[in-house]
């Protein structure tokens, strides 16, 4: 039996956000656990996804893309849902989960009527990363516990001479394409 599409949600509605453009928020009190939405979209290669987006402003980090594996880039640009309007949050309520190669969004604790959904981008650094790659992916989630950046570890681990091993991050948590930065589509 495939695992059945969630392409529209009633636990949910998109309306502005004071994090960022669009966001998505409880309809009513949501359960812990619930899968709310799958992320949909265009199934691309990571070279269409670059393709696709690389006559974009590189300081811009708007984007549509969810890497799934090393194969695929879900490009919610093109047939995407109102999954694709969940902001980043360093305070999360909800996380990503890849199942069978697709990805669905779930909430980690109970989220009452009103609150905003938002799970952890946790985008990759890469080594080609510009000098600015903080500030293109600075966030301003608002928490208490905002870590000011959208990239995963918080600071380059590369930049200091003894780095210390992270706590292995949860592995059901898919971070965003770093190629995002590349991409095209906008939240407004
Ligand atoms: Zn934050």
């Amino acid at each position: 039996m495939p695992i059945p599409v969630i392409r529209t949600s009633a636990w949910i509605k998109v309306r502005n956000s004071k994090i960022h453009g669009k966001g998505v928020f409880a309809a009513k009190r949501i359960p812990r656990g619930t899968r709310v939405i799958e992320y949909l979209g265009g199934r691309i290669t990571h070279a269409e996804a670059d393709a696709r987006h690389d006559d974009h402003d590189p300081n811009d980090n708007h984007t549509f893309l969810f890497i799934v594996d090393k194969k695929t880039v879900i490009d919610a640009g093109v047939g995407g849902n109102d999954a694709r309007f969940i902001n980043h949050s360093c305070d999360d309520n909800c996380e990503s989960v890849i199942q069978e190669r697709r990805v669905f969004i779930e909430t980690t604790r109970v989220i009452e009527k009103g609150e905003e959904l938002g799970y952890d981008y946790k985008i990759g650094r890469e080594k080609d990363d510009p000098p600015n790659v903080d500030e293109i992916f600075a966030c301003r989630c608002g928490s208490p516990r905002c870590r000011g950046t959208m990239l995963w570890p918080a600071k380059d681990p590369r930049k200091k001479k003894k780095a210390k091993t992270r706590a292995k991050t949860r592995t059901k948590t898919q971070s965003r394409s770093t190629s995002s930065r590349r991409a095209k589509a906008s939240r407004r």
